[in-house]
């Protein structure tokens, strides 16, 4: 959080989010668990890195915007009103998230990326941030650059963000909620704990952020009536700290590299575990 109402928000954040855990807790879970200073180092930390990634995409899709999209297009999007403007901007963001999100699964050299986020063990609402700043520079890419290069108003926008704010929090956050019959229309937090779980039928399922209809339209959803996901995380070891964390996909795409070259000697990871072996997706539907 950079500034002195990015503070005030974050407290908001957290008076609304520690007893609501305390309230619905999905499971027994401390406050001050493992992983939490990491976490506060994703915190504060993150957001100066990914600022760079975001001017990056704001510039190029302002460029697309000015120099390739027809006038008559930006022109109609921005003769939009207000309220109409905003169900398209969410719809739009979302549907690059889901795909943005999908690519970070399935593309070996991205999952390394993204494996930083599903290395939480422990979920709950902070678990939200803990992501490497590229992870979350492809997400923000995903969903801003199409709005911005379609110009839709800095207005709508900032609603999709603030929708987008909260939800994150949400759905990762330790509660027994699910959508109810909205469950395949909207994520809730039992949605996107799925996407957590380490049990394999539950693998890269779940992408959306905010529809669930977008993985019941792209056949990833998985949402099981019966069943509770327990446990989280993935199957190969991660460093446990930030700095670690940041280096992990750079020395994993290294070690890959030296690997396919015979005569190269394999380096050995910060923790002494070997690097991330690339997922194999489950099969959709
Ligand atoms: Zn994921
Ligand atoms: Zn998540």
């Amino acid at each position: 959080m950079r500034d002195l109402s990015g503070l005030n928000q974050l407290l908001l954040t957290v008076l609304i989010f520690v007893p609501f855990e305390r309230l619905f807790a999905a499971r027994p879970q401390k406050i001050f668990r493992r992983g939490l200073l990491t976490d506060m180092a994703f915190l504060f930390i993150n957001g100066w890195l990914v600022l760079i990634g975001v001017i990056v995409i704001m510039t190029g899709a302002a460029l697309v915007n000015r120099s390739i999209l027809p006038a008559a297009v930006t022109q109609a999007i921005d003769d939009l009103p207000y309220l109409v403007q905003v169900p398209i901007v969410i719809l739009i963001a979302d549907l690059g998230i889901y795909w943005t999100h999908r690519i970070l699964h399935v593309v070996p050299a991205m999952w390394q990326i993204h494996s930083v986020h599903h290395a939480v063990e422990v979920l709950d609402w902070l678990a939200a941030i803990h992501q490497h700043p590229l992870d979350v520079i492809f997400m923000k890419a995903g969903a801003l650059f199409p709005l911005y290069a379609l110009g839709f108003s800095t207005e709508a926008i900032a609603t999709y963000l603030l929708v987008y704010y909260w939800q994150t929090w949400l759905v990762h956050a330790h509660v027994r909620l699910g959508s109810g019959p909205l469950r395949r229309i909207l994520v809730s937090p039992e949605f996107h704990h799925w996407h957590h779980s380490s049990e394999a039928e539950a693998r890269d399922r779940n992408f959306a952020g905010l529809f669930s209809f977008y993985d019941v339209l792209f056949g990833s959803a998985y949402l099981p009536k019966e069943k509770k996901p327990k446990t989280f995380g993935i199957d190969h070891p991660m460093p446990s700290n930030y700095l670690a964390l940041l280096a992990y996909p750079f020395i994993a795409w290294t070690a890959k590299h030296q690997r396919s070259d015979p005569s190269a000697i394999q380096p050995q990871m910060s923790n002494g575990g070997e690097p991330a072996q690339p997922r194999h997706s489950a099969p959709t539907g």
